[in-house]
């Protein structure tokens, strides 16, 4: 076996494996064959020469490691609330308390009294004594002769260790694997590349991303293994985006009278320069003769509707139907009112199509859509239906994206069997550039940037708990002038550890005592769709003042009058989280409000988070400080994308390598369209090997 196929060898296979420990292997880290091991990088390095002495430690230090000598150890309590304490005292005779909540009698076996460790862990101060909980221990006696400068440590899960299979167990197997496998690894990128961009080769770079030499040839090995990564992510995309540019073929839209006749007689105000310059992107698309396949981002209340209207006009105007999806039947309902409000101007034939539109008005739609009488129509999933058939679809518009798989949204496009609908992509979610470029390589990309004019900007202030009764005074006066109120609370978790925080039914109860006055509605996800709207409704209807929730109502929804947004437990809630809910205010003519209740005890994260909504109405600015935050895995609208699963590369701190390797795919794409020259043969077999090996292929897919 040579190459690839080494690579997808069983690990069961592998010297100190077998198949109790590949199953486990498989299960929690999915791990399956060596391939998947040499890939499964250290997330950090022991490093011998950083150690912090106790007397220096402090709250805010993420990580720290500690060298010190057990004296005493101790299993406090019984059953469930037992745990092991025990003390390590540094050099200078300070102390630290170990303690373990986990594992309680197994640690308390093998932690050896009066022995030397290195401990690593997050330090926490509690009346001026430090403790670490569950720190990763490394016996300071069992050092070995190792040559690496850095010693891995892997990531492991506590299944994996309470069957003996730790970071040094999975070090072992590195290094029985690296001696098979290192002669089998080919290079992937071609010597050009390897040339221009000062890279490792591929080898060295495995070996020393696993078991460092120098600190410079980690670092090498590092930026060597991020680039082949971003690299191939950008080849694809760009791949895609080739072969569509040169094989869809787009219906034509050049023809404008009823847009000319709207713009002329029927618009109440003025486009902001950033919706005339989205509008023009997007009609160069049109009238391309190639499938437009573009992005529009813009900020809550930004104005994304009338540019949705303006396309799906220029389609009815060129005799093709266009369709607008949202995730939700919430959503739909609302762009289908805010569309009304267009399309009845020009009298132009609107439908809506959910899961609760009844059978007698689903056939008259069904018959209206095929015969191609009904031009536009909004609506949920229920348009994807085997049933749901056009006349001539032209023009595809998903909002919110994210929510929607990529099978589901194929399934609208192959609704014209003659010719693929434009598509445009429309989000809330500001997505940094990094990422868009990483995530939409395939698409095209157009911002609205701009906010319309006379938009008062919301006022967002951070309150203690403490203050409550303050705020309700507040919420008490704004409902006085007329105006409806939101309040959010974290999602309804009936697990231990969120028994501290307010759920939604307490916080139910005590609004409607604190304000017996008015009529409140609630809004959460177990709800049934029926109830949930109809309890919508009575809200927008103004028949309720205020509207409690959970972040069910995050997306979307308009209610202009609604006026003041609480946010209960707002540290727990992400920053672009933050930033969506405070959308859903601001969007009448009135000034609005947001505040953001917490509790005294805030991490220096939330402080942050909270610092900056209250800084920044910016959607993209936050963005930005939310990705450096939290890492992009977890930004709204990411989750179900693969590409984020990276294996090294960080796309919060590695846009500039990240660039780079775009230019590099763009550059060898140029050249070689089809990568057949013989300076590509790494690329093109790295390619084949990528898309034999499906665990692989997922992951980039
Ligand atoms: P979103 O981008 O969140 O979907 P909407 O399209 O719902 O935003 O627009 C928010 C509000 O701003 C709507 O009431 C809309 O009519 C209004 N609006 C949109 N564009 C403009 C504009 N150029 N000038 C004034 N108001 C506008
Ligand atoms: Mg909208």
């Amino acid at each position: 076996m040579t190459g690839s196929n080494f690579f997808n060898t069983k690990i069961e296979f592998l010297k100190g494996v077998g198949p109790m420990r590949a199953e486990l292997l498989q299960k929690e880290l999915s791990i399956f064959t060596y391939g998947d091991l040499i890939q499964h990088y250290p997330f950090r390095y022991l490093d011998r020469t950083q150690f912090y002495k106790v007397a220096e430690l402090d709250e805010s230090m993420p990580y720290v490691q500690v060298r010190g000598r057990i004296r005493g150890k101790e299993v406090i309590g019984e059953g469930r609330k037992q745990r092991l304490a025990a003390t390590l005292v540094d050099e200078n005779g300070d102390q630290l308390e170990l303690v373990w909540f986990k594992g309680v009698k197994w640690m308390e076996k093998s932690l050896k009294n009066h022995t030397d460790y290195i401990v690593f862990g997050k330090p926490t101060e509690f009346n001026g004594r430090f403790s670490m909980a569950h720190p990763e221990l490394e016996e300071l006696a069992e050092e070995k002769q190792t040559t690496s400068f850095l010693q891995p440590v892997y990531n492991t899960t506590e299944k994996l260790k309470a069957h003996r299979i730790d970071s040094k167990v999975i070090a072992k197997m590195m290094e029985h694997l690296l001696k098979v496998a290192l002669p089998q690894v080919q290079e992937s990128l071609s010597p050009e590349l390897i040339e221009t961009y000062k890279l490792m080769d591929k080898r060295s770079a495995y070996a020393n991303i696993h078991f460092p030499e120098s600190a410079d040839k980690y670092n090498k090995a590092k930026f060597r293994l991020k680039f082949e990564e971003l690299f191939y992510i950008q080849l694809r995309l760009f791949r895609q985006k080739v072969v569509r540019k040169a094989d869809l073929k787009g219906q034509v839209f050049n023809q404008v009278p009823t847009l000319n006749e709207f713009y002329k007689n029927h618009m109440t105000f003025d486009l902001t320069g950033a919706q005339k310059r989205v509008v023009k992107e997007i009609y160069g698309d049109l009238t391309a003769g190639k499938q437009m396949n573009r992005l529009l981002q813009g900020d809550v209340g930004s104005g994304k509707t009338i540019v949705a209207f303006i396309t799906m006009l220029i389609a009815a105007d060129n005799g093709a139907q266009s369709v607008l999806m949202a995730p939700t039947e919430i959503l739909a309902d609302q762009h289908y009112v805010g569309l009304r409000a267009f399309a009845d101007r020009l009298g132009i034939n609107l439908g809506k199509l959910t899961g609760s539109t009844k059978a007698k008005d689903r056939k008259v739609l069904h018959e209206q859509l095929r015969s191609g009488e009904m031009k536009m129509i909004v609506g949920t999933h229920a348009l994807l239906e085997d049933v749901v058939q056009f006349q001539n679809l032209g023009l595809c518009i998903v909002d919110e994206q994210h929510r929607f798989g990529v099978e589901q949204r194929s399934k609208l496009w192959r609704k014209n069997p003659r010719i693929i609908p434009h598509v445009l992509v429309m989000t809330a979610t500001p997505i940094p550039r990094t990422l868009a470029m990483t995530l939409y390589g395939d698409l095209d990309v157009s911002v609205i940037d701009e906010m319309p004019a006379g938009r008062k900007e919301i006022v967002t202030v951070h309150r203690f708990d403490s203050h409550r009764l303050r705020v309700f005074q507040f919420v008490r006066d704004q409902i006085k002038l007329g105006r409806q109120v939101y309040i959010v609370y974290p999602l309804i978790e009936e697990s231990e550890q969120m028994e501290n925080y307010k759920d939604l039914m307490d916080g139910y109860e005590s609004i409607k005592r604190a304000f017996p006055e008015y009529q409140v509605s609630m809004v959460h996800g177990k709800l049934k769709s029926q109830d949930k709207d109809y309890e919508m409704q009575r809200f927008v209807k103004n028949e309720t003042q205020i509207m409690v929730a959970t972040t069910v109502i995050e997306v979307g929804v308009n209610v202009p009058n609604a006026s003041v947004m609480i946010i209960e437990s707002a540290e727990r809630f992400g920053l672009s989280q933050l930033h969506q809910l405070r959308g859903r205010v601001g969007r009448g003519a009135e000034q609005s409000y947001c505040i953001l209740m917490t509790g005294y005890k805030l991490s220096k994260d939330s402080k942050t988070r909270l610092e900056t909504m209250v800084r920044t109405n910016n959607g993209f600015e936050i963005a930005d400080i939310d990705l450096k935050l939290r890492g992009p895995g977890d930004l709204m609208g990411t989750q179900q994308s693969g590409v984020l699963d990276l294996l090294i590369a960080d796309l919060a701190k590695d846009a500039p390598i990240l660039q780079e390797a775009r230019a590099a795919a763009q550059r060898v794409l140029h050249q070689d369209p089809q990568l057949e020259q013989p300076e590509h043969a790494n690329i093109r077999r790295h390619i084949q090997s990528l898309s034999a090996n499906t665990v692989n292929w997922s992951r980039i897919s």
